[in-house]
Parts: structure tokens; C-alpha cells; sequence
């Protein structure tokens, strides 16, 4: 197949009329791969990801740069977004404390994210906290985001397993999710960082999250595709309402900090599937398929994503 194939739409009960596609490519994709993409390239690529149809862009981190070099630019590159940002494009960047996030308000970022974990293993692995003191870090932040106008979102990682301690009890996932949004936080990513939850799973922690009073509205799904379920999470998430799914583009990146994680879901294997299901998210899937090939090629291997590889050559 090559070209631009499209499945045939046929619609399915009980599913959301459009999903919100979170590209997180530019950011979480690319501070996960070996080689550094210059400023200029980045920025060209959070633009064809616009022009794509993607009206939501994780640009980058304020994360301090020895932490993460791939993307030490922050500064240099958020400015050169700024049409984006006047089109309408939503560029949420990544704040991990308080000097994170007057860099990112400095230079005029009207949404950002925290990034929190369900467990205590990793909370110290990426953040060298427990979970509790970590959200001691996050409460004035996420109240000083509030107080400049800003969206934020709040990252929860390792909802479904962790590599140290296996299996991760539902209420404890509550928990933190119910503290991120008391702090204040607009909207919860849950992030199934090793990529070992099951739909079951997904719906169990979803309904669990609305009995504890979360509506499915404040929630994104984020699932990494390790163990090749992540579509079908998605469409676990997509059953219980949910309209948000984080992707990335050519499934870029995965996570250094976790044992046995492999590549973020692919931004053209969902949208392959909601397209089939008649599933609006407004994104062109030829131009997303191009981008990755394009960015592939500047990182000098080619997209792990299926829908990449099926549509023709690389
Ligand atoms: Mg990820």
C-alpha cells in the first residue's frame, strides 16, 4: 500500500464524535531520542505538525538543560513558535518547578504542565522525591500558573505498573490524580509510562476516578505501546468517553527512566483508527506521515510507527 490510503470509515457505538489529538512529539518524543535535533529543525516540525491539523503541540521543557540536553533550547525555540500560538495552535510546555515556570511565563506561555507520579519508585527515579513531597513542589506552582492565566495540565505517570514495584493499586492512582486537580490543574494525562495496561485495566481505573468524583472530561489518556496494546487502551478510554489521547508523531520517543519502555503511541496509528471509525480529530493524515518521515530522517532511523511504514516507503 503507498499513497494515501485511508480505511474505510465505519462507525462504531458508544464513541465520542471527535477526539482532541495531544501531540506530544516535539516534546516528550524528542527529549526520549539519542540524537538532538537542532532548534531550527524542531521548529519547523512543531509547524508541520500544525499545518497537519494538530491544534495541540507540546513544544518543549523547562526542565533544567543538564537534565535534558535534547532539549536545552527551550528558550531559543518557544519564540519561534509565536505564529503558531497567534493562530490559535495550543503550545503547552512542560514546567517541573517553580524556575521552570518563569521561564516558560517569561516568555508568554499560556499552558503548561506538571508531571507527577503515581508511584513512590518512580517519583524518586525522576524526580528524586517521594510522591507527597513532590506535590508539596507542584501545589505553588500549579496555584502560580493559575494565578498568570495559564491552562494547566497535570502529567500522572506510571497509572498502570512500575518497573520497581509491578502493579499499581487503582486507589493509589486516585489519590494523586484527585490531589493534581485540588491544586488545581485543569486537565489529568494518565500515563501508562511502561506500557503494560490492558482495557480492562484502563476502564477500571477510569470509573474508579469517576467515583471518586473526576469527571472523564478532565481526563487524557496517554499510552505507550511496549506491549502493543496501546490502541487498544485508546479505544477502552474512547468507550468510557474519553476525548483526549496524547500521541506522537511517528511515535517518537519513549522513556529513559523506565525500564523496558518503548515508543509513545504513534499520532498516524490513532488517527488511522479514528478515521476508521468515523472519528473527527481535523488531522491530515498524508502531511502527519510526511513530517515523520521528514523528522525520521534527521534523526537517521526510520518511524516505528505501522501506519508509517504501511503507507509506502520511507
Ligand atoms: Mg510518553
Amino acid at each position: 500500500m503507498s499513497g494515501s490510503a485511508l480505511p474505510m470509515t465505519v462507525p462504531a457505538a458508544g464513541l465520542p464524535a471527535r477526539v482532541r489529538v495531544h501531540e506530544v512529539g516535539a516534546r516528550d518524543g524528542l527529549q526520549n531520542e539519542g540524537t538532538t535535533v537542532p532548534t531550527a529543525v524542531k521548529a519547523e516540525f512543531a509547524h508541520r505538525l500544525a499545518a497537519a491539523g494538530l491544534d495541540t503541540v507540546e513544544a518543549t521543557s523547562f526542565v533544567r538543560p543538564e537534565w535534558v540536553p535534547q532539549l536545552a533550547d527551550a528558550e531559543e525555540l518557544y519564540p519561534l513558535l509565536a505564529d503558531l500560538a497567534r493562530a490559535g495552535v495550543r503550545l503547552p510546555v512542560l514546567v517541573p518547578n517553580a524556575r521552570g515556570l518563569e521561564r516558560a511565563l517569561a516568555l508568554g506561555a499560556d499552558r503548561v504542565a506538571v508531571f507527577a507520579s503515581a508511584t513512590e519508585s518512580f517519583a524518586k527515579a525522576n524526580l528524586n522525591r517521594t510522591v507527597d513531597e513532590s506535590l508539596a513542589v507542584f501545589a505553588p506552582v500549579v496555584e502560580r500558573a493559575k494565578e498568570a492565566g495559564c491552562h494547566v495540565r497535570g502529567y500522572l505517570s506510571m497509572c498502570f505498573g512500575d518497573p520497581w514495584e509491578g502493579a499499581v493499586p487503582v486507589e493509589r492512582v486516585v489519590r494523586v490524580a484527585r490531589a493534581l486537580l485540588g491544586m488545581g490543574c485543569d486537565e489529568l494525562s494518565l500515563g501508562d509510562t511502561i506500557g503494560v495496561a490492558t482495557p480492562g485495566h484502563v476502564t477500571e481505573l477510569l470509573s474508579a476516578l469517576n467515583t471518586a468524583g473526576v469527571r472523564t472530561d478532565r481526563i487524557g489518556v496517554h499510552f505507550h505501546d511496549t506491549y502493543g496494546q496501546a490502541l487498544s487502551n485508546t479505544l477502552a478510554a474512547l468507550q468510557h468517553g474519553v476525548t483526549t489521547v496524547d500521541a506522537s508523531a511517528g511515535g517518537l520517543g519513549g522513556c529513559p527512566f523506565a525500564k523496558s519502555a518503548t515508543g509513545n503511541l504513534a499520532t498516524e496509528d490513532l488517527v488511522w483508527m479514528l478515521r476508521g471509525l468515523g472519528i473527527e480529530t481535523g488531522v491530515d493524515l498524508d502531511a502527519l506521515v510526511t513530517t515523520s518521515r521528514w523528522m525520521a530522517g534527521h534523526l537517521g532511523r526510520p518511524s516505528p510507527s505501522r501506519t508509517v511504514r504501511a503507507l509506502g516507503p520511507a
